[in-house]
């Protein structure tokens, strides 16, 4: 049997034990999002030797939310060196994502960069440093995606406009402490339209194969990061990815990963793959419930995670 063909039986047998008893509920916070099929299911692996394998609705595309956090610190990384470190920590939050409580005690300075807080601060960066920072972000995802049709889902952008009470107090606290520079609305501008980018499991397994390749492209062997800022931004996806859970995750599944609210995660094997799952039904602290349980299936069934 090669090795594709035992991978396709794994996932076979994933996608089979992880939806047979649903639990969970969709994040209907964002109202545009509320609407989306509970019952989906999609898993897509690709391998560093380019090899791609996936299971269910691995290629329809989703509202990667979170997930984009991940992508634009790896942007900001390609502009700005260790001075991004006194804007945004490196430290687990151990709070919600979209908390205020430690950003009032911390004078505006966010835990890390994949809580909204940390995200939005990214985001500012951005806006300060690139003529056209959404266009050139959308180019940045489509490059590590090699797909140039990805696109922003501007409905479920302006959706979150309207209701992002809690981004919007935020932004304007940490404006407060002296932590934004730019004006407010165009820096949420970036953050919402950088969230509602829709994406399947196979672009983001292909996206995240640049985190488990060294920071190269593993279609064309393109360097787009350096090792070292790779190994960065996957130290704080292991740490910081998958909410306040992700010790839990560590845990029980054992990768560098990141988390969305519409129901994906991106997780990297170093070395050797990337693998996107989505299932829309969330636990209680915003993971996927299904999604969670298929990487933790995963490495149980291939023996492999970083530990
Ligand atoms: N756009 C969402 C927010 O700001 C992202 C949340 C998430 O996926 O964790 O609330």
């Amino acid at each position: 049997m090669t090795e594709t063909t035992a991978l396709q039986d794994t996932l076979a047998s994933i996608h089979v034990a992880v939806t047979s008893d649903p639990t969970g509920e969709v994040a209907s916070y964002i109202p545009e999002m509320a609407c989306v099929n509970p019952d989906k299911f999609g898993m897509h692996v690709t391998t560093v030797g380019g090899n791609d394998v996936g299971v269910g609705n691995n290629n329809e595309r989703f509202s990667i939310q979170s997930i984009t956090k991940v992508l634009l610190l790896a942007r900001a990384k390609l502009e700005v060196g260790s001075e991004l470190k006194e804007r945004v920590g490196v430290e687990p939050s151990g709070d919600p994502f979209n908390s205020l409580v430690q950003l009032e005690y911390e004078r505006g300075i966010p835990r890390n960069p994949m809580i909204n807080a940390g995200a939005i601060v990214v985001c500012d960066v951005l806006v300060e440093l690139l003529d056209d920072p959404k266009s050139d972000y959308l180019s940045f995802v489509r490059k590590l995606a090699g797909c140039e049709t990805i696109e922003f889902d501007s409905s479920v952008a302006l959706s979150e406009l309207l209701c992002g009470y809690r981004n919007r107090a935020i932004i304007n606290l940490m404006k407060g402490f002296g932590n934004i520079r730019g004006d407010i609305d165009e820096v949420l501008d970036l953050y919402y339209h950088a969230c509602s980018i829709a994406m399947s499991c196979r672009e983001l397994a292909r996206t995240f194969s640049t985190f488990a390749n060294a920071g190269s492209l593993v279609e064309t062997g393109e360097r787009i990061l350096s090792p070292r800022r790779t190994k960065r931004i996957n130290a704080v996806m292991q740490t910081c990815g998958m909410y306040d859970e992700a010790g839990e995750f560590a845990f029980r599944v054992g990768l560098p990963a990141k988390s969305g609210v519409g129901g994906g995660i991106a997780a990297v094997d170093p070395g050797h793959y990337a693998v996107a799952v989505w299932s829309p039904r969330l636990n209680s602290k915003g993971n996927s419930v299904a999604g969670f349980r298929a990487l933790e299936l995963l490495t149980d069934q291939t023996g492999r995670s970083i530990f």
